[in-house]
């Protein structure tokens, strides 16, 4: 190690620093451009409704296939998108192409499809007209309705709970979209501030499904969770199902909603609907137990 003084103070100097901050300076650069060369793409999860047996919803997820680093993780450049303010353009083009792919999947013959968007509220502060009104012109362009479409909120944002904040969701609420509470459970969890936002469904985190079958306390805590959820009026998607055991518990607990590797990766829009056309054909109950 080469002792580099910064600042007045000596910071021990390791190699790999300087290749994670050349790393993040170039996605931070090509980030600006993505866009435009047209890098990304949308994926869609299967979410499988457990009282009706189908798959009803499905999660837009963010790809990002740069040209020499090849696909980059979303938990990887969203915050530098977020950082940057380039969240914004971002997830209008997100957006536009979400309620695109609901049409698309109409004329398909997929009706009533639930499509979530992911949005990080926290980079709409003091933006809160502009999200409505680019998701009001995705729905328009598209020609789809408003109930197609659902934007998951993380739950870190519920901390700065402000004025401005209840008034954007009453807002999206207003024109009919559904709002989810993305991650519940990851530590910014609070019951007391969900119970005045119009939230139609919570998210139970991967991370209080995964260790479930093998610990009576995860179950305990699931299953009180989806109770004081229910008690609220709002359903409750678990995520990150990766096993059947996990969706018996779950089915048990009286879960509405199952996301994870279990039923499918997240599928590009065409690989989705030949999924949802061979699920459709058989009870998933007969697939999976
Ligand atoms: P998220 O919204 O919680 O999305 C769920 C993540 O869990 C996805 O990762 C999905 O591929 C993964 N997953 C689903 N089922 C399973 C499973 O059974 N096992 C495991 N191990 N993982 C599972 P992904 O696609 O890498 O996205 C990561 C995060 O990046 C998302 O977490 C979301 O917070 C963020 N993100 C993705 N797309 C967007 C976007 O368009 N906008 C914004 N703002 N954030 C996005
Ligand atoms: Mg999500
Ligand atoms: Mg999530
Ligand atoms: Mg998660």
């Amino acid at each position: 190690y080469v002792a580099k003084k910064e600042k007045n103070k000596i910071v021990r100097y390791i190699p790999e620093m300087d290749q994670s901050r050349t790393r993040e300076a170039i996605l931070e650069k090509d980030l600006k451009i993505a866009l435009e060369k047209g890098e990304f793409e949308l994926h869609y999860q299967p979410i499988y409704d457990i009282h009706n047996e189908v798959i009803n919803h499905a999660e837009a997820l963010l790809r990002w296939e740069h040209p020499y680093l090849g696909r980059i993780s979303p938990l990887d450049f969203i915050p530098i998108a977020e950082k940057t303010k380039l969240i914004i353009p971002i997830t209008d083009w997100v957006i536009g192409a979400a309620c695109q792919t609901v049409r698309r999947w109409e004329k398909m013959g997929i009706m009533d499809m639930t499509v979530s968007i992911n949005v990080s509220l926290l980079s709409f502060e003091n933006r809160g007209t502009e999200l409505v009104e680019s998701v009001v012109s995705g729905i328009r362009a598209a020609g789809i309705k408003p109930t197609s479409i659902k934007l998951e909120i993380t739950e870190s944002i519920l901390i700065r709970d402000t004025d401005e904040l209840r008034k954007v969701f009453y807002d999206l609420k207003g024109i009919g979209v559904k709002l989810a509470l993305d991650d519940f459970g990851t530590g910014y969890s609070s019951f007391g501030c969900m119970k005045d936002l119009p939230l139609d469904i919570i998210k139970l985190d991967r991370s209080l499904i995964s260790n479930m079958v093998m610990d009576e306390r995860e179950q305990m805590i699931a299953e009180s969770m989806i109770t004081i959820i229910h008690g609220l009026g709002i359903q409750v998607v678990a995520e990150g199902v990766e096993t059947a055991e996990q969706l018996t518990f779950l089915k048990d607990f009286g879960c509405d909603f199952i996301q994870g590797y279990l039923f499918s990766r997240p599928l590009s829009a065409d690989d989705f609907a030949k999924y949802y056309f061979s699920m459709s054909k058989m009870k998933s109950t007969e697939v999976f137990l």
